[in-house]
């Protein structure tokens, strides 16, 4: 099996940086995304790393081999894209035989390795039928097929997935996590879809204007973001500015008070984290999840991490429902609540008490450069 490194990429299409000074890893039959809005490089990095596009400084290694001038079907990489790419014109038997054709393989051993492939996406019977006789969904996997056939060391998936609707999508999610653990391939996703990053990777680098901004664990990367545009990227986050307050910090908690969120005019929103959580600064930036604020029985009159709210708007989204509130001073804060939770949603203009937990709240680091 094989690692990917990439050192010190950088990625100039005349003046518009794309990439800067990338450094990466990835391990051997590893899953790894990479996740990033629109624009971000994503698919540059990938394209280098295929070998479609020479970048303009820094090296690609894989396996320990600096491949950086190799052309891509000396890399030994598949390809998925976006778009399937499969040939219009040719049955599918002849669109997985393709690249083995042009290694100028037997028959025998062309036969054996289409048949292995179509096995591995459980597409066998289709042998015969064209592209265009096949859903989307069976369609990309031919696409996974072909790309499989020649035995690549690593895979290369360019948003494989987005094409397809969204209940098949899920399937194929599963279906191609499935697949990597089998044959264990050291595999490359570029997403912009955070729910696919989050459940189909062993890792996720987060990139952000053509840099790096967080490589970790799924879990890590959603719970523990090391920045202000990793919070905001991965999921729906509610970020306080916050400013410590010693005087309310005993041996049990650290206090800080919110500077964009009060209680009343001049009642700030204070809220306590076990101690020992905190960062140097006295002032930083808090993230709350959503889904760890609880609406709470109104009676509760807590010093801290709780406050009277007043609702703005209620979206149900079948799973839970989805609150937007106003604090009684200012600010909003978004919720996410359990669908059994409620036997009735509540209603706009209705006034709630909320609440989370010391743990629930996470400091990060404020960037020097925020985008
Ligand atoms: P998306 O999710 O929209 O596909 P991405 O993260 O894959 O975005 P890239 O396609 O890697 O983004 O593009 C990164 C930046 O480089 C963008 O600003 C894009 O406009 C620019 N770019 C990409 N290819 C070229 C090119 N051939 N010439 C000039 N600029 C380019």
């Amino acid at each position: 099996m094989v690692s990917i490194s990439v050192r010190q990429i950088s990625q100039d299409f005349g003046g518009n940086i794309a990439l800067e000074q990338v450094d990466l890893d990835i391990h051997d039959g590893e899953f790894f995304s990479l996740l990033g809005p629109s624009g971000c490089g994503k698919t540059t990095l990938l394209n280098i790393i295929a070998g479609f596009l020479e970048p303009t400084t820094g090296s690609v290694f894989i396996n320990g081999d600096d491949v950086t001038n190799l052309p891509p079907y000396k890399r030994k990489i598949g390809m998925v894209f976006q778009n399937y790419a499969l040939f219009p014109h040719l049955t599918v038997f002849d669109n997985v035989a393709y690249g083995l054709k042009v290694k100028k393989l037997s028959k025998k051993e062309v036969r054996r390795k289409v048949e292995e492939s179509l096995a591995l996406v459980q597409l066998e019977a289709f042998q015969e039928r064209m592209p265009k006789q096949l859903s989307g969904g069976q369609q990309q996997r031919v696409a996974i097929a072909r790309a499989l056939a020649i035995e690549p060391s690593v895979l290369l998936l360019d948003e494989p997935l987005s094409n397809l609707d969204a209940n098949l999508r899920k399937d194929m999610q599963t279906e191609l996590r499935l697949l990597q653990k089998r044959i264990g391939i050291t595999t490359v996703l570029v997403t912009h879809d955070q729910e696919e990053a989050l459940s189909l990777s062993d890792r996720i680098g987060v990139l952000g204007q053509g840099h790096i901004r967080q490589i970790g664990s799924p879990l890590d990367v959603y719970r523990k973001p090391e920045n202000e545009f990793v919070a905001g990227f991965i999921g729906q986050v509610n970020l306080l500015s916050v400013k410590k307050v010693a005087s309310e910090t005993d041996d049990n908690k650290t206090v800080y008070q919110a500077e964009n969120f009060t209680m009343s005019e001049n009642e700030p929103l204070k809220l306590a984290m076990n101690k020992g959580s905190e960062l140097e600064e006295t002032t930083s930036l808090m993230m709350l999840r959503p889904e760890r604020i609880r609406v709470v029985a109104e009676s509760l009159n807590e010093l801290y991490n709780s406050c009277k709210v007043t609702v703005v708007q209620v979206s149900y989204i079948g799973s839970s429902v989805r609150l937007t509130v106003k604090l009684q001073g200012k600010g909003e804060m978004l919720i996410l609540v359990p669908d059994p939770v409620f036997h009735v949603p509540p209603e706009p203009e209705q006034v709630i008490t909320i609440a989370w937990n010391k743990e629930d709240l996470i400091l990060i680091n404020q960037e020097e450069t925020s985008s």
